[in-house]
């Protein structure tokens, strides 16, 4: 077994690093405080074909499609500096573009993924509602067909990207076999009539990202653009969900990476009865605590990724690395804040933001309970 990265991993995490440190960091506390992504960072990160991570060269992607272990390092790497950012291309690279390449027809790619591998337009995968939130089954919009258009009405909610995307993958409710839904994801260009924007989200983290929900009213979506068949939407939606956990999970090593760096730092520097606070052994606890309960996530991660790229089936311990690391980003970040003391709560430190956004991670993308859910009954099925 053989921990170590290739060479060209460890550029990529070299090079993401100083891009992230040299045009994301002196932004973040501003972008998170007025909750808007810098328009700047945007065209810098299409440069740096940060939408087109995982996504072949040929459809204007970067070329890491086959190695998600690269793809984990640059939300890793975004993620340790602004979640906000590394939410915001995680979910448009890892379920939207990545189901466009593994899905898609050659028209859909040509016409929905280039643009999106480029970055010239942001996409949004849209399944929770209302009444759906961890039970995706409840799903209720729905679209029937007329002539050659399905006519689609309903709202989706919690949409990462929701206000800015043009192109939207949503599943929806097609019909019913006895009480049995079927269900289909639909590739959506924004500028459909019939599509609109409603609330966009005030929350306690990752705050720069946009989180909407959007409002179909009889919005015609041509035939055609139905994503790996009608009636397939609910295996091809938890597929599309399994791929997108591991950069979740990545996304929150990053930000207990950060936390852990963060708290080295001061325990270094803060001095109380006399010496560095990092002398004391409830300080140090922590810091080995928190470094452990990273590593752990990291290896996990790296582990479902590897087996991604393997073609081995990923789901469970991708469920594993999404539980442990956003747990972990959790863990690192509360003990983060309690080792700064009051300036912990300040918004001067970062580690205050690093703790609003690591909560988030517990929720999206499937709840810790649900996680737990999944990899029990894995278990109770398989055995171990
Ligand atoms: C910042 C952010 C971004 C998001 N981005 C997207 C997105 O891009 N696209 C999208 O479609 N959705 C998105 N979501 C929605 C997210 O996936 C859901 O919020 C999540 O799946 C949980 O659904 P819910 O909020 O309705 O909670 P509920 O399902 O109502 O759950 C409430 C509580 O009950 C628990 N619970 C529910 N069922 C069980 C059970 N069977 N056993 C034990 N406990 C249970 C849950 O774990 C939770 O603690 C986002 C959410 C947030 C906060």
């Amino acid at each position: 077994m053989d921990f170590s990265l290739t060479k060209k991993q460890q550029m990529i995490r070299k090079i993401t690093r100083e891009f992230s440190e040299e045009y994301i960091a002196h932004i973040a506390e501003e972008s998170d405080q007025n909750s808007q992504l810098d328009p700047t960072v945007m065209k810098e990160m299409k440069r740096m074909k940060y939408f087109g991570t995982c996504i072949p060269e040929e459809y204007g992607g970067a070329g890491l499609h086959d190695d998600t272990i690269s793809f984990c390092i640059i939300t890793e790497e975004i993620g340790r500096i602004d979640a906000s950012w590394s939410i915001t291309t995680g979910v448009h690279c890892s379920v939207v573009a990545y189901p466009l390449y593994i899905f898609g027809t050659e028209e859909q790619k040509q016409e929905f993924l280039i643009p999106l591998a480029k970055g010239d337009k942001i996409g949004a995968f849209c399944i929770t509602e209302a009444n759906a939130g961890s039970d995706a089954g409840g799903v209720e919009t729905n679209a029937y067909l007329d002539g050659d258009e399905w006519v689609i009405n309903g709202s989706k909610i919690f949409a990462t990207n929701g206000g800015i995307a043009e192109t939207l993958l949503l599943v929806v409710k097609t019909g019913e076999k006895g009480r049995r839904k079927e269900f289909t994801v639909f590739i959506v260009d924004a500028n459909t009539p019939g599509y609109s924007v409603g609330v966009r989200e005030d929350k306690l983290g990752v705050r720069a990202s946009n989180t909407s929900e959007l409002v179909f009213q009889d919005m015609r979506v041509p035939k055609e653009n139905d994503l790996g068949g009608i009636g397939k939407g609910f295996r091809i939606g938890l597929q599309i969900l399994d791929y997108g956990r591991i950069l979740m999970a990545a996304q929150c090593v990053g930000l207990g990476q950060a936390a852990i760096e963060a708290s080295i730092k001061y325990a270094n520097e803060r001095v109380q009865f006399g010496q560095p606070i990092g002398k004391f052994q409830g300080i140090q606890w922590k810091i080995a605590d928190m470094g452990v309960a990273v590593e752990c996530s990291r290896l996990l991660t790296y582990q479902a990724a590897w087996m991604c790229d393997n073609k081995l089936d990923y789901g469970m311990i991708g469920s594993m690395a999404k539980l442990k690391a956003s747990e972990a980003a959790m863990q690192a970040t509360h003990d983060a804040v309690q080792i700064h003391g009051a300036y912990g709560l300040m918004k001067a430190y970062a580690v205050e933001r690093y703790f609003r956004d690591a909560k988030m991670a517990e929720i999206y993308e499937g709840t810790s309970e649900i996680q737990r859910m999944v990899i029990a009954q894995k278990l109770l099925r398989r055995g171990y």
